[in-house]
């Protein structure tokens, strides 16, 4: 029974209540972990102020970044161990959790390695002065994580934030908490001060609402749903604590009749399958030029027939979803699907040897999608791919932007001058051109316009972003 992990020590919640966890392969309960509250928030809060205030600004950048590094090592270490608790607790085929670990370790790595690389600049002034800007950081950062990738989205969220000086407290989602507690645990053991990296658990509307609305917080980064970043926004504008929202997105994948099919197909399937599609990069709707389309859903649906959803350890193509309600929500959007008429070209299959009471959906492509479509506009957050037909690039452009997001895009031609003009046109954070990245780059900066959120996570700008910039001007005559 994982507990809180605050001030460098395992700690049970004031309430001493638990809540169960679930394996999403069979829906039982095996482990517990802490309902926390406000009062639980409150102990990491101080706790991370005052390894602020004591410790963690004391640290040069290099030291910060050694610390880092000296963690990175360590998840590499624990790599195999983190996966086998990931796949348990989100029911994650055993690549995935792997690649997940791995992801961890670079972005500890990538953030360790920028810490002493962050600097402010001088500016040119009036005569007799000397002006520069400082990148300082903001204090106490809350993290609230999603269940998806628990793991990466952690890693690019904290890794920043200490890299640039601040101290963490963290909120993962009810239903994916076990791998980072055992990483909060690592970093204690490499030396992280008590207090730097703390984590609450607990529900969203009691945890994470207190996390979001404490005084003490100084930043806050969210990656979920609209809906609760729209919570989120609403609670730090009362104090004026910045933010930064990632939520999601509708990603198209635009392709166009002189695309190289062969080397599209693989990414036009996995930027849909990946996670059971459950991410928030997905590329969930699939644009083709009318010559292309009926050839290429031919052979889309040659594979999407080939797909198994099934028990994560035999690492199948899909590993059953986080819970019963996002099944629900799933099967919520098909049954929609199927009562407005829209057809679908082909399905998966779940495996035989699933457990009874497993969340496993299998992957659906839909065809002749209508744009205003809720299959067409919402995030399903399952393997379910949305495809319509588009006549030219005006055509292609109005329908990747036709929807309240704006995250990640996918283009697929040949011609080079439509690649430019296709990835200025398309609103998204990040634009893929004849390949596509979801959930990958370390290195990429990462965010949305519009609904999709704002501010960018990952890559060195995920820094500036973890820091506030102060300007000192000097008049020396
Ligand atoms: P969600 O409610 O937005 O959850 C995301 C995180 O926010 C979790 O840690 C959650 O905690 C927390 N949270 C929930 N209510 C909160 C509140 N009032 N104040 C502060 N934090 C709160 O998302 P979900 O219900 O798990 O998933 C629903 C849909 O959101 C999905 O179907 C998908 O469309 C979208 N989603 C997007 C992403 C993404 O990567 N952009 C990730 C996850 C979900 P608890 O889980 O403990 O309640
Ligand atoms: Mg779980």
């Amino acid at each position: 029974m994982p507990l809180n992990f605050i001030d460098n020590q395992a700690v049970r919640s004031a309430s001493s209540q638990t809540l169960p966890v679930i394996d999403p392969a069979d829906g039982q309960p095996y482990d517990t972990i802490e309902r926390s509250s406000a009062a639980d928030v409150d102990m990491a809060v101080q706790a991370a102020r005052r390894c602020l205030d004591t410790t963690w600004s004391r640290l040069s950048a290099a030291e910060r970044g050694r610390l880092l590094m000296k963690l990175s090592a360590k998840v590499a270490e624990h790599a195999d161990e983190l996966a086998t608790i990931e796949q348990r607790d989100c029911g994650k085929p055993t690549q995935q959790a792997r690649a997940d670990a791995l992801a961890l370790v670079r972005y500890f790595e990538f953030y360790a390695g920028a810490a002493d690389k962050l600097h402010g600049d001088t500016i040119p002034y009036l005569d007799g002065y000397s002006v520069l800007t400082w990148r300082e950081p903001h204090g106490v950062t809350g993290h609230v994580i999603p269940w998806n990738y628990p793991m990466q989205i952690f890693g690019r969220s904290v890794g920043g934030a200490l890299a640039a000086g601040n101290t963490c407290v963290v909120k993962p989602s009810e239903d994916a908490c076990l791998s980072l507690i055992r990483v909060a645990g690592l970093a204690a053991e490499v030396g992280f001060p008590a207090g730097a990296l703390n984590i609450v658990t607990g529900y969203g509307h009691e945890v994470g609402d207190a996390l979001a609305r404490h005084p003490g917080v100084d930043h806050i980064s969210f990656t979920g749903s609209p809906r609760v970043g729209t919570l989120i926004q609403q609670a730090a504008a009362e104090r004026h604590c910045p933010v930064t929202l990632e939520l999601g997105g509708k990603g198209p994948q635009i392709v166009f009749e002189d695309a190289d099919i062969d080397a599209a197909l693989p990414f036009l399937v996995s930027a849909i399958v990946q996670n059971s599609g459950q991410t928030c990069s997905a590329g969930s709707r699939l644009l083709v030029q009318r010559g292309l389309y009926e050839p290429l859903l031919a052979r889309l649906g040659e594979v999407f027939r080939a797909l198994r959803a099934g028990p994560p350890a035999l690492d199948p193509d899909l590993g059953p979803l986080i819970r019963q309600t996002q099944l629900e929500r799933v099967r919520g959007f098909l049954d929609q699907a199927r009562a407005d008429g829209i057809a679908t070209v082909a399905a998966g299959h779940v495996m035989d040897e699933v457990a009874a009471g497993g969340y496993y959906a299998a992957p659906v492509l839909l065809r002749d999608v209508p744009p205003g479509h809720r299959l067409a506009q919402e995030e399903v957050f399952g393997p379910v791919l949305a495809a319509m037909p588009f006549d030219d690039e005006d055509h292609a452009v109005a329908l990747a932007n036709g929807t309240a997001f704006g995250l990640v895009a996918g283009v697929w031609t040949r011609d080079g001058a439509r690649q430019f003009r296709m990835a200025r046109r398309v609103k998204a954070g990040q634009v893929f051109v004849n390949n596509y990245g979801a959930g990958g780059g370390v290195e990429l900066p990462f965010g949305g316009v519009k609904s999709s959120g704002y501010g960018r996570e990952k890559g060195f700008e995920a820094l500036l972003g973890f820091t506030t910039l102060k300007t000192v001007a000097f008049r020396h005559g």
